[in-house]
This record gives C-alpha cells, sequence and structure tokens, in this order.
C-alpha cells in the first residue's frame, strides 16, 4: 500500500489531518460485508454501529436494499451492506452466496470479507476465496478481517492466515466480540472511499425504514429460537408502526408467516410460550434500539408455499 491510512480523530492534531491522501473532501461509499454464515458479521456490524443505529433502510427493487447501517463520522460516511440471503437453506451454499454476494458487489466501493480465525473457520476457505476473487475482479477493494481471535491462544497461528490473504488490501485481526481491532478496519476502510456528499443524512430516520428494521428483529428471534426449516419458512411483516408522541412510546404490529399448520405450532409452541419469547426479546433489542419503550404484537399466519412463488413473496412483503 503507497496510500498512507487517514487518522480517524477530528481534532487529534495527526499529521494528516487534512490532507488525507491528499484528499480533502468528505468521502462516501458501499462497503459490503461478505463471509459465510457464523463468522460474525451481525457481531460486527453492531460492533461497528455500537448503539447509534444511524439509519437502517430498504430500497426496493435494487440490489442495494439491505442497507445494514450508515456510520457518519468526520472523514465521511460509510454506508453498510448486508450480503442477503445467507439463510437460504436449500441451495448450494457456494453458490447461492456468490451470486448474493456479487449482486451486493456491482454497488460496493469496499468489500470487508469477514473469516473466522479459530479453526472452525478453515471449512470455508473455497467460499471466500470465490467471494474473495470476485470482489476483485470488479475492482472493489478488499479488505479480510480475521475475526475471533480472542479465541485464538496462540495468535501465531494467524500468521498462516494473514499469508493466505497476503493480497488482500489488507488484512486487519479483529475481535467483534470485544471490540479490538474494529478502529484499524475502519482506518482501513476509509482511505477506499470515493470522495463525495454523504448518502443519507444521519438523523433522517424513515417510518418504512424503522417497519423494515422491526421486522429483520422479530425475523432475527424466530431464527434463533427455531430450527430445522423453520426459520426458511419464516417472513416477518409489520403491519403497524405507530409512534405515539404523547407516551413516548412505539407499538408494532406484525405477521409471523409460515408455510405449513406444523411450523405455525413450532412458532407459537407450548400454550404459546414460544411467541411469547420471540416477542418479549424483539421487543428488548427494538427499545434498545430505538432508544424508547417499544411494544410487540405478533401473530402467526400460514401462507402455504409463499417462498416458491413471486406472488407468495410479495404478500409476505418482499419484492422478488
Ligand atoms: P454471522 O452469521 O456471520 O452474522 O455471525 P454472528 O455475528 O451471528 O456470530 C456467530 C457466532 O460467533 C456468535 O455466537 C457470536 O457470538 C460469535 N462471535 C462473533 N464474533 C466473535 C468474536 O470476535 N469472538 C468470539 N469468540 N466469538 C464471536
Ligand atoms: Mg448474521
Amino acid at each position: 500500500m503507497s496510500d498512507p491510512s487517514p487518522k480517524n480523530e477530528p481534532d487529534g492534531g495527526s499529521e494528516d489531518h487534512d490532507g488525507r491522501d491528499g484528499r480533502d473532501g468528505h468521502v462516501a461509499g458501499f462497503v459490503a460485508l461478505l463471509g459465510v454464515p457464523n463468522v460474525g458479521k451481525s457481531t460486527l456490524l453492531n460492533r461497528l454501529m455500537g448503539s447509534k443505529l444511524a439509519i437502517v433502510t430498504p430500497k426496493p427493487q435494487t440490489t442495494r436494499d439491505r442497507i445494514l447501517g450508515v456510520l457518519t463520522g468526520p472523514l465521511g460516511q460509510i454506508v453498510l451492506l448486508d450480503t442477503p440471503g445467507v439463510h437460504e437453506p436449500d441451495r448450494s451454499l457456494n453458490t447461492y452466496m456468490v451470486r448474493q454476494a456479487l449482486a451486493t458487489l456491482a454497488d460496493a466501493d469496499v468489500a470487508v470479507l469477514v473469516v473466522d480465525a479459530t479453526t472452525r473457520g478453515r471449512r470455508n476457505h473455497e467460499v471466500e476465496e470465490d467471494l474473495a476473487r470476485r470482489a476483485e475482479e470488479r475492482g472493489v477493494a478488499l479488505i479480510v478481517c480475521l475475526n475471533k481471535v480472542d479465541a485464538v491462544a496462540d495468535k501465531e497461528q494467524l500468521l498462516p492466515l494473514m499469508e493466505r490473504w497476503s493480497g488482500a488490501r489488507a488484512v486487519v485481526p479483529i475481535s467483534a466480540l470485544h471490540g479490538d481491532g474494529v478502529d484499524q478496519l475502519t482506518d482501513e476502510i476509509w482511505p477506499c472511499l470515493p470522495e463525495g456528499p454523504a448518502y443519507f443524512d444521519g438523523d433522517d430516520l424513515t417510518d418504512r425504514s424503522l417497519r423494515w428494521l422491526a421486522a429483520e428483529t422479530i425475523r432475527e428471534q424466530v431464527f434463533l429460537r427455531t430450527r430445522q426449516e423453520v426459520p426458511y419458512a419464516t417472513a416477518v411483516r409489520v403491519e403497524r408502526y405507530l409512534e405515539r408522541a404523547d407516551r413516548g412510546d412505539v407499538v408494532i404490529e406484525a405477521l409471523i408467516y409460515v408455510e405449513r399448520d406444523s411450523q405455525k405450532g413450532i412458532v407459537v409452541g407450548k400454550g404459546g410460550s414460544r411467541i411469547k419469547e420471540i416477542g418479549m426479546a424483539a421487543r428488548e433489542a427494538l427499545s434498545e434500539s430505538l432508544g424508547c419503550p417499544v411494544h410487540v404484537k405478533l401473530r402467526v399466519i400460514v401462507m402455504p408455499d409463499w417462498s416458491r412463488s413471486a406472488a407468495g413473496m410479495r404478500r409476505v412483503g418482499y419484492e422478488p
């Protein structure tokens, strides 16, 4: 790398304070978070965003429909993009992931490939290599995060991984869980972004984006609490999102769609126990994100085979 990294401190008095690679304008760009399941992408995202959920907004019908979050800092704006679809079970993971990731890459300025640095993470090397290659083919700057370094006792074990990914623009060991290395990661991202104005106003939370956040949060809880095919047969649609200014709270009414009666039984649980847990966990998470009390009301609806047709997908709220 020939460019010096900018220092991510507004008044820190660093030498390249206003010289940033000779650029003195505001930068803004899209950063795709890539990686196979369980490497820690969501944990990293939460860590990057902190508690400040600046914006989450869907843009249906574009490959940017999974904007996960926007980080606005003194240097500019990082728009984090999800690589959707990794929850899809029944297609070959490789093909599916790659296809989804490609759609996101088309929009990205930077690809952050998260890999699991523990021995567990060695299995998916081929998928990861493939993702990295595609990013490079598209001229997208590749940054590799070696995650979970807190769980690697002997740091020498990281050396082969550093070596393996030495073709990347940067390799950053991190612990998304504890936060180590995450500032170094953003330090590597800033110089890869093009100059330009911010894409989003950080304060401009739209009702639409919050509905989407609510639906995703509920869906996540279904995911965490059900098994086998159930998570994949689930979609969540927020019917009502009501901000009650007088009470300072938010009321969310959502439908959880499944494809079969048996799945409904599982999601509802014995005596309604599971749906209650899902609602409570979603309420807690959303209260934290939104910074106010949240009430969550859920209903489970069977919509046979919704995931198998475009019409079905539209009915549960997706734009296929
Ligand atoms: P994703 O599927 O890539 O989004 O992965 P998640 O963020 O859901 O994380 C998968 C699992 O790895 C969870 O149990 C996390 O707690 C764990 N995990 C994520 N980051 C770290 C880390 O830095 N260190 C450790 N030890 N575990 C982590
Ligand atoms: Mg995740």
